[in-house]
């Protein structure tokens, strides 16, 4: 693939692999991976005042209030390596957020290309999120039986050992689900009537998904 500076926004329930995707995705073609789920864990572990509002959110599975994930989101926007491509991971997640987005692209003269919804059904996303594990230094995510790391327990990159996010028990889970299906599903047919929208299952593994997302990026016109 090339270097075209691709602009991407992954939407999908939570534990579909967005961030597995955007992570890879950004490693091979340098784009900026703006994960807003990371960037708000960063500020709580910081202790900010941001990050102490949102933890409250976080915690029950809610979404944090869009004025402050949209502050945060237009700030990291302006650094610069944000114009060699990006995928936002885990944003936008309401119509306000997917409203406010278009308007500072707009602004900057860089629209997206595309909203790739990456798929998966409720009780896939259970499965799935329960063996979910994440490196707290790094937020390289694994996955017990699908993606392991390869000494049990510990990240392959900084030697971390791995976590399992506090949100990511089932009960948070499925609330994450309720708000991930009353909020953010209206969002697909935000980009459905912009004609960005595009689907990828991800049903099957890592690399598959992978290879089916390559292939929809690949039709994008840039
Ligand atoms: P994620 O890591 O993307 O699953 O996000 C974890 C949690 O962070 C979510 O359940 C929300 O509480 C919060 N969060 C992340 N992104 C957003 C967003 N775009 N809008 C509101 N809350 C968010």
């Amino acid at each position: 693939m090339g270097e075209t500076p691709l602009r991407l926004v992954f939407l999908g329930p939570p534990g579909a692999g967005k961030g597995t995707q955007a992570a890879l995705l950004s490693a091979e073609r340098s784009f900026a991976h703006i994960s807003t789920g990371d960037m708000l864990r960063e500020a709580a572990k910081r202790g900010t005042e941001i990050g102490r509002k949102a933890e409250t959110f976080m915690k029950k599975g809610l979404l944090v209030p869009d004025e402050v994930v949209i502050a945060a989101v237009r700030e990291r926007l302006r650094q610069s390596d944000a114009r060699k491509g990006f995928v936002l991971d885990g944003f936008p997640r309401t119509l306000e957020q997917a409203k406010a987005l278009e308007a500072m692209l707009q602004a900057e003269g860089l629209p997206l290309h595309a909203a790739v919804d990456i798929t998966l059904g409720d009780e896939a996303v259970i499965t799935r999120i329960a063996g979910r594990r994440t490196c707290p230094k790094c937020n390289r995510i694994y996955h017990v039986v699908a993606d392991p790391p390869k000494k049990q327990g510990i990240c392959d990159t900084d030697g971390e050992k791995l976590l399992q996010r506090a949100d990511d028990r089932e009960e948070t889970v499925r609330e994450r689900l309720a708000v991930y299906h009353r909020q953010t599903a209206p969002v697909a047919s935000f980009y459905r009537e912009r004609k960005l929208y595009r689907a990828v299952s991800s049903d099957g593994d890592l690399k598959e998904v992978g290879r089916r997302l390559g292939l929809v990026l690949s039709t994008l016109a840039t």
